[in-house]
């Protein structure tokens, strides 16, 4: 059973993460009550929603959570607890993965810091103003596109979108973009979008 980075979000299996701060910090087992938490109430397809909560009690490896939606019971896995030096580390510039309105992760940047406040610019221009704690500081894999990644790329009017590699050969890669469109792309237009660390392995 693995607890999550507060500060990447991302399971520290072993106790380490990407982004490093997993193994300066001893990560409990349980998340003590009275912590501040995000958490959501069950794992699958249908179970992206990130809710913000408070732990209230345990049962052997279970978190009793409170939140605005009801309790819910949840492994560490399934909680992502606060720490004070996200406000140190989240300034400006900073890319972020935050929770939208609809309690799901988009990938974004700081773009202004206000005491507890941050101002989070998500990649597709929306804009909002909240709290460190909803957002993790993005970390994790890029490097060369491989088959099944999720990419950036080039259209052949040159506007970008985003689509999955389907195959690739020595230089070039077949990229199904979100709309069906699909091409064969030189891997120099084809850039590897950040992993999402709440989104579960297929
Ligand atoms: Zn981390």
């Amino acid at each position: 059973m693995a607890a999550r980075c507060p500060i990447c979000g991302w399971l520290a299996t072993s106790g380490l993460c990407p982004c490093g701060a997993a193994a300066k910090r001893l990560l409990p087992a349980l998340v003590p009550i009275g912590a501040k938490v995000l958490a959501r109430a069950g794992r699958g397809p249908s179970m992206q929603c990130w809710d913000r909560g408070e732990v209230q009690g345990h049962l052997g490896v279970l978190h009793r959570v409170g939140t605005s939606g009801g309790v819910y019971w949840c492994e560490a896995e399934d909680i992502l607890p606060d720490a004070p030096e996200r406000e140190a580390l989240f300034t400006e510039g900073a890319r972020v993965w935050a929770l939208w309105v609809d309690s799901r992760w988009y990938p974004g940047t700081i773009v202004g810091v206000e005491g507890p406040m941050r101002r989070v610019l998500w990649d597709d221009q929306d804009s909002m103003w909240m709290e460190a704690r909803n957002m993790v500081l993005m970390a994790g894999t890029t490097g060369a596109p491989r088959v099944g990644q999720r990419v950036l790329a080039r259209r052949w009017d040159s506007s970008e979108d985003s689509g999955t590699v389907e195959e690739e050969d020595a230089d070039r890669c077949r990229v199904v973009f979100s709309d069906g469109d699909e091409n064969w792309i030189p891997k120099a237009d084809v850039s590897p979008l950040p992993m999402n660390p709440f989104v579960d392995p297929e």
